[in-house]
């Protein structure tokens, strides 16, 4: 049995591009797992603490026979392998991977919540995402993502030319 996986990549530090590529590379290598699509790239304005540069954001459609737990833990062994360091909440970071959507899974557990919980208020994740989710009209939510775009204040996203491996 194989579930669509949808998961949001942002970096913001030591060369965001060949950070988020090299993510693509490294999804298309996590077991019994296949990198079906990548989104444009979009830039951002950071929300965390402090001055931090600008964001780069991508979400990808995985398709995967790995339990979703499994998953996260094979997303953060890709964020370790490209150099993330936990610190502050929110700092600045060379990769993050969050797993947005796992099939049509709902879960709260202490290491992993899905859907993840703040996707619904991030136009930075809602648009990419937008550009790959034809499955039906709403989200598991049951909103709409033209709806909770407009309800993302003051959107400074941008689609850039940047282009990842297996990308739009
Ligand atoms: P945010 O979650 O608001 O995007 P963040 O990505 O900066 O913030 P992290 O420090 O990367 O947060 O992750 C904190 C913890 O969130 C992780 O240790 C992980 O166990 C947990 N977590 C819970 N649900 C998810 C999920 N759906 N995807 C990724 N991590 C999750
Ligand atoms: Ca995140
Ligand atoms: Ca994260």
């Amino acid at each position: 049995m194989t579930v669509r996986a949808y998961v949001a990549l942002g970096s913001n530090l030591d060369d965001p591009p060949t950070q988020l590529a090299n993510a693509c590379n490294a999804l298309q290598h996590i077991d019994q797992t296949r990198l079906e699509a990548v989104s444009s790239v979009f830039r951002s304005s950071p929300v965390g603490p402090g001055n931090q540069p600008d964001y780069l954001n991508a979400v990808a459609l995985l398709i995967t026979g790995l339990p979703a737990l499994t998953l996260l833990q094979a997303l953060q062994q890709i964020e370790r392998a490209q150099g993330r360091v936990r610190e502050e909440r929110w700092g600045p970071r060379t990769l993050d991977l969050d797993l947005l959507l796992y099939g049509d899974v709902s879960l709260e557990t202490d290491t992993l919540t899905l859907p993840h919980p703040r996707m619904y208020q991030r136009d930075f994740v809602l648009l990419p995402l937008q550009e790959l989710w034809h499955e039906n009209r709403v989200l598991p939510n049951g909103s709409d993502l033209a709806t909770l775009l407009r309800a993302c204040a003051d959107n400074r996203v941008v689609k850039t030319s940047c282009e990842l491996p297996a990308g739009r």
